[in-house]
């Protein structure tokens, strides 16, 4: 079996406030006057863990906090073999919360280097549409931001902010929202139509009815799955229950991401390899995985092209071997 952390990697679905070093927390934790567990605490669903998310925000105040986390992401996943990330972020409401709305997108900006990276700006279900106006807002004066998308609790419908969608995309920006990750095929057909998704951020719940899975596999729809987060967050009993290999099989574009990295304990190179355990997948079928993840991305052609080159290379034997 091949190094899965020498496996060239795209990450398509990460949230940066879940991506913060324990041991990083701890230190912003003390200096910006906030008791940080040291762990993460267990789950019971969604409410739990927004609860968790709103402690992380409290941890970060100050510019060279934002700069900080962006660095340190940036150097551990280049030590799993990520060479391209498109990268969630929750701009607007940090800036709201600090009273400066560019601040912490700006620190953000200065702290990613040495990854190619690409940043989206997203907006819970359950914020107001005038929020999700300064989101995008915020999205269109910054280059390095290529997409915004909808995340949070999907029994809060779409259908308030489909204005802020046909900005975005008249503006020339991306759509990527979560969608069939806790709620079914209406809210995926939600997704698709009122949002105009152009992957499922998640999407696992699309199983539930086969109409569906064939208009998301004949539109060539990539969907953003994340088994460790689904089974953290309870929406999978276990990491062999996920449905995962229902949706290699159903012939779906399959991506693995890790989602909220800090939580789950497991980088994108752990998330890889714990899937290749629970399945019993072979190396070519990682590649696989691996090529989705370049070709369901937004990267330039030129990233693209190299790194589906060194995918193959990962995969050809070594000389004489
Ligand atoms: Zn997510």
């Amino acid at each position: 079996m091949r190094d899965l952390a020498a496996l060239p990697k795209a990450h398509l679905h990460v949230h940066l406030e879940s991506t913060i070093r324990p041991g990083t927390l701890r230190e912003l934790g003390e200096a910006n006057g906030v008791a940080v567990p040291a762990e993460p605490p267990q789950f019971d669903g969604f409410r739990a863990f927004a609860d968790y998310n709103a402690l992380i925000r409290a941890c970060l105040q100050h510019p060279e906090d934002f700069e900080r986390i962006a660095r340190e992401y940036c150097e551990d996943e280049l030590a799993q073999g990520t060479r391209y990330a498109e990268v969630t972020f929750t701009a607007a409401s940090h800036g709201e919360r600090l009273g400066d709305l560019e601040m912490p997108l700006e620190s953000v900006l200065k702290g990613l280097s040495g990854l190619e990276t690409r940043l989206l700006l997203d907006h819970s279900r359950r914020r107001p549409v005038d929020r999700a106006e300064r989101t995008l807002d915020l999205a269109l004066k910054y280059d390095e931001v290529f997409a915004i998308g909808m995340a949070g609790e999907e029994n809060h419908s779409l259908r308030p902010f489909a204005t802020v969608f046909d900005r975005a995309r008249a503006a020339g920006l991306h759509l990527l929202h979560h969608t069939g990750e806790d709620a079914g095929p209406d809210s995926i057909r939600e997704a698709l139509e009122v949002g105009r998704t152009e992957r499922l951020g998640h999407g696992i719940r699309v199983l539930d009815d086969p109409s569906l899975v064939a208009e998301v596999r004949e539109r060539g729809l990539a969907l953003e799955v994340c088994p460790s987060s689904n089974v953290t967050l309870g929406l999978v009993p276990s990491l062999p229950e996920h449905p995962l290999p229902r949706l290699v099989g159903a012939g779906l574009t399959v991506t693995l991401n890790t989602d909220v990295p800090s939580v789950t304990g497991a980088n994108l190179a752990e998330e890889y390899a714990r899937v290749r355990d629970a399945f019993g997948y072979d190396d070519t079928a990682m590649a696989d995985f691996a090529r989705a993840s370049v070709t369901a991305s937004f990267a330039p052609e030129s990233t693209k092209q190299r790194m589906l080159r060194d995918i193959d290379a990962w995969l050809t034997p070594a000389a004489g071997g």
